[in-house]
């Protein structure tokens, strides 16, 4: 079969890679000039099963009003006149009971788990380098209800098989010595010991190279501006270099794919979540940590990739607009300088920032949608890292007609 992927992001080219695998034709259109250039640029790296909470939880309700008049640096929702943003956050406030919290995080963990067995299988098959720390991941408290709280919380996740174990400060300093100057503000840690990290950005290039030598052929800087379709059917895809025709389509295009999909009658819940990130040089005199982790009350990740730090943090709801200021950043330093003082150069940091693709219950969706020949592989959020390599095993599967290898309640068309 020949299939067009749209969305050259680590979605896009993990649904390219799986489909050559299958012996397909592959052809995959992208707007930017090379693959993971959007979001999938400079996440925090986290292959995170251990950390599947759904965002939408009891709690989320209050923490989004509080930050309408806090200045608040790791959530920042402000009022605005588009309705997207109403209605998405209604759907996601709808989401916020504990049974929808459960469930949803239930759900993520599946998809989570089988796509981290998936990756290791491709990292197995193509030996891919991409900066990986294997070991787990340390979630660092500096309090200690909030501790307390995660604790009670991360039995919906042990109870599905997930190796967390809590951390006192002494056992925290032990696990990672490069936290040691900062032991009297830790309260403690959930080692989640199952977690990795790892250079999506890299992986994602590394494998497009690979697909290329799979025969799967990618149009840079191509941009698709429609679909049309007859009846049940994609006829062909307009870009901005032409029309091109494929028997079956699947859209990767992350925060875009609304845009795309509207028209065709897909209403595609996914609103634009902004991060931002920042990437430090490790030199010589410097001590990074050998596990990565988060710092929980300041939602920062702090990520070690080769010789550099890369810090991540922020929820922020601003549209599309992905522009940022160094001030942006102040807050999110300071909180990693002051967990690992010397463990960067922080006089050299190297600024981004992206938009996840959040849907309200934070679970993708993949599969087919109103149109026979139109697979969806989009709406990962804050995790689509961690998700896309089985994400994109289970779109080769529907494809193929196989039944996927896990059950898809909550991740299909809803
Ligand atoms: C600060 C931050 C930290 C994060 N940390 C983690 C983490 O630790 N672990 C984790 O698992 N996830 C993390 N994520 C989430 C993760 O980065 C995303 O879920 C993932 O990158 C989404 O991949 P994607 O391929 O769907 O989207 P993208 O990478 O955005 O890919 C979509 C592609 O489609 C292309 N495109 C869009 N429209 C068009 C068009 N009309 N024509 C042609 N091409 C088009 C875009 O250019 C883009 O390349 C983080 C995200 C952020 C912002």
């Amino acid at each position: 079969m020949r299939i067009l992927v749209m969305g050259a992001g680590v979605v896009g080219v993990t649904t390219a890679w799986q489909l050559a695998k299958d012996g397909h034709e592959v052809v995959v259109v992208e707007r930017h000039a090379e693959a993971a250039d959007d979001t999938s640029f400079g996440n925090a790296g986290a292959i995170a099963p251990g950390h599947a909470y759904a965002w939408s939880s009891p709690k989320a309700p209050m923490t989004l009003l509080r930050s309408l008049w806090r200045d608040d640096q790791a959530l920042r929702f402000r009022f605005s006149l588009d309705p997207k943003l109403w209605s998405w956050s209604l759907a996601f406030l709808r989401e916020c009971s504990a049974e929808r919290y459960r469930r949803n995080t239930q759900t993520k963990h599946r998809l989570c788990t089988y796509s981290k067995a998936v990756l290791g299988e491709v990292v197995d098959e193509t030996g891919i380098e991409y900066d990986r720390v294997r070991g787990g991941i340390l979630y660092v408290y500096r309090d200690r209800s909030s501790f307390e709280q995660r604790i009670r919380e991360m039995q919906i996740l042990t109870s599905l098989g997930e190796d967390l174990r809590e951390l006192d400060p002494e056992q925290v300093v032990a696990t990672e010595p490069a936290l040691a100057a900062a032991r009297h503000r830790i309260a403690g840690a959930i080692h989640a010991a199952g977690d990795e990290t790892g250079d999506c950005r890299k992986f994602t290039q590394a494998l497009a190279a690979r697909c290329v030598e799979r025969g799967v052929v990618f149009h840079y800087e191509t941009t698709v501006q429609r679909l049309e379709v007859t009846g049940d059917r994609v006829e062909c895809v307009r870009t901005d270099r032409g029309e091109m025709r494929a028997d079956a389509h699947v859209v990767a295009l992350g925060y875009e794919s609304p845009r795309l999909c509207g028209p065709l009658g897909i209403r595609l819940p996914i609103y634009p979540v902004k991060g931002y990130s920042v990437t430090l040089p490790i030199g010589e005199r410097h001590a990074p940590p050998a596990l990565n982790g988060i710092d929980e009350n300041n939602l920062c990740a702090f990520t070690r990739m080769g010789e550099r730090l890369r810090v991540t943090a922020t929820a922020e709801f601003a549209g599309y607009d992905k522009s940022y200021r160094a001030s942006d950043f102040t807050h999110m330093l300071g909180a990693i300088r002051d967990l690992l003082p010397e463990a960067a150069d922080y006089s050299s940091p190297e600024y981004w920032a992206g938009l996840r693709p959040m849907t309200p219950d934070n679970c993708p969706f993949i599969g087919r949608g109103i149109h026979h020949n139109l697979y969806l592989n989009t709406g990962h959020g804050h995790i689509g890292w961690t998700m896309s390599n089985g994400s994109a095993r289970i779109v080769a599967d529907l494809i193929a007609g196989r039944a996927p290898a896990i059950d898809m309640s909550g991740l299909g068309m809803r």
